[in-house]
């Protein structure tokens, strides 16, 4: 009999893991994969060790910020900053075909630049930063409103406006088109207030270190062992079963796979979960290996969000990718990372069509689909970057595909549903609560957050 049974090893859940068993409490994760850390992980390739998407830890902050979600995180897991090696990055870029702007974890700086190049926006851009520091965004009672609306409030300038959607939708919007203001201000803050930075060898060392505090406070972790049935009794889990033909008994479930996934393993259909819409945002990445450091081919910044479009859109593509609009991501441009495995490495992500992507017949199909992507993000960089294309050595490619089938998540969807359950408990199960991307805080330290935050609040 445990106190917690928690569903997944992602982020979040191993979060939850470490605050509970510093609690004391009998916690056990049941992760389907071979290795943890869900959207985040890793995997082995040789003797190296290959991230599966990292690209940035947003909310960087030098140590001793007070009220910054990392250092509060790092408190609450009594976890020491120099133990996670996380190296600040140099320099990002947002750049459109009208001009660019810089994010180099200086906010006054980025703010400065704005008012330089939108000189009649700088009293507009001064009020929307003041209402984005005093919106609740976390509350689970914050109502929800339209970030593009909000935005034509404060700013006239639609290049602007779009020049603030692009990174904050790219890193964080569950939703096609428009965003959730409360969702806008926590990825603003993010990404813009505070920083990027990067753990210098990648997520198994920042894995290993959150783990080992798991296991030495007595946690117990099952690796390579699915959930396959929530059995529901007297409107609570009674009982989970593994494909392994364990049937294990808690006083409480906690789950990062997803609230619809969730819902979906209930031996009952729980109404309100089971009524979460799948996500429609993919993404497709593909990770180029180069002979060279990309910052010879004039790719200087950690990580560039380039529209190539007069205007930023953002929804699922009627074809399988939409190439307008790329992430390109330098691992070894972060500062301290000259010297890492994956300094050659130039991730390159576009929004990918789920419906197309998941309905293609694995095989020569599907093979022809991605390098048909990759061939065009070839081009395409070759032609902005020219030597990019004789640089490369290999490469490798995740499709929305890939990930529904790594992680199970519906629609192989990164940030979730596009409905949030922000207090992390619904009325349909006592015992059965949500952490993660649809409890709605979204990347590395945001999912981290959220496993905190779901097991102080229903947990402890
Ligand atoms: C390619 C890529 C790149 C990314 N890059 C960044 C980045 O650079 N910076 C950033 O901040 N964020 C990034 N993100 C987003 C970030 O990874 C996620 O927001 C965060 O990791 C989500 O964590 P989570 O705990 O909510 O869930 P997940 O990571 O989805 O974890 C859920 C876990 O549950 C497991 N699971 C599901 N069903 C079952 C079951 N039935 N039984 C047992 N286990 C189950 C899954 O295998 C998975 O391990 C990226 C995501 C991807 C995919």
């Amino acid at each position: 009999m445990y106190d917690v049974i928690i569903i997944g090893a992602g982020l979040s859940g191993i979060s939850a893991g470490v605050r509970l068993s510093y609690y004391g409490r009998k916690v056990r994760i049941l992760e389907r994969q071979l290795y943890p850390g869900g959207l985040n992980s890793y995997y082995e390739r040789g003797d190296r060790t290959v991230d599966v998407g990292l690209h940035a830890l947003t909310n960087f902050v030098p140590e001793g910020v007070r009220n910054a979600p990392l250092n509060t995180f790092l408190r609450q897991m009594r976890i020491r900053r120099h133990e996670l090696d996380l190296c600040p990055q140099t320099f990002s870029e947002i750049i459109f075909p009208q001009c660019s702007l810089r994010l180099d974890n200086d906010f006054a700086a980025f703010a400065a630049q704005v008012e330089r190049l939108f000189p009649d926006e700088a009293a507009g851009f001064r009020r929307l930063c003041e209402r984005i520091r005093q919106t609740d965004a976390l509350s689970p009672t914050a109502p929800e409103l339209s970030a593009r609306a909000i935005l034509n409030e404060y700013l006239s300038s639609s290049l602007l406006q779009d020049m603030l959607l692009c990174p904050v939708m790219l890193y964080g919007n569950p939703q096609a088109e428009d965003m959730d203001f409360n969702q806008f201000c926590i990825i603003f803050r993010s990404v813009i207030f505070e920083g990027f930075g990067r753990p210098r060898h990648g997520m198994k060392p920042f894995l290993d270190c959150l783990l080992k505090r798991f296991f030495d406070q007595g946690g117990e972790l099952s690796l390579g062992v699915e959930v396959t049935r929530l059995i529901v009794r007297d409107g609570r889990i009674a009982a989970v079963v593994t494909d392994q033909g364990e049937e294990l008994h808690a006083d409480a479930v906690l789950s990062c796979a997803g609230a619809l996934e969730t819902a979906r393993l209930c031996s009952i259909p729980p109404p309100e979960l089971a009524s979460f819409p799948a996500g429609p945002i993919g993404f497709c990445e593909t990770m180029f290996e180069l002979n060279r450091r990309p910052r010879e081919l004039g790719l200087e910044a950690c990580v560039i969000f380039r529209n190539c479009q007069e205007r930023f859109q953002f929804s699922p593509p009627a074809k399988d990718v939409d190439l307008s609009c790329q992430i390109i991501c330098m691992p070894g441009n972060y500062q301290q990372c000259d010297d890492i495995a994956d300094a050659n490495t130039v991730r390159v992500s576009v929004l990918a069509s789920p419906a197309r992507w998941l309905a293609l017949p694995s095989g020569a199909v599907y093979d022809k689909a991605k390098s048909n992507v990759v061939n065009a993000q070839i081009a395409l960089m070759e032609a902005w970057k020219p030597g990019f294309a004789d640089a490369i050595v290999g490469w490798e490619m995740f499709t929305p595909k890939t990930i529904e089938r790594f992680t199970g998540r519906v629609n192989g969807v990164i940030y979730g549903s596009p409905r949030k359950l922000r207090q992390g408990a619904s009325d349909d199960l006592s015992n059965l609560f949500i952490c993660g991307a649809d409890q709605g805080f979204l990347g590395i330290v945001g999912a981290l957050m959220s496993g905190a935050a779901i097991a102080n609040r229903h947990l402890l």
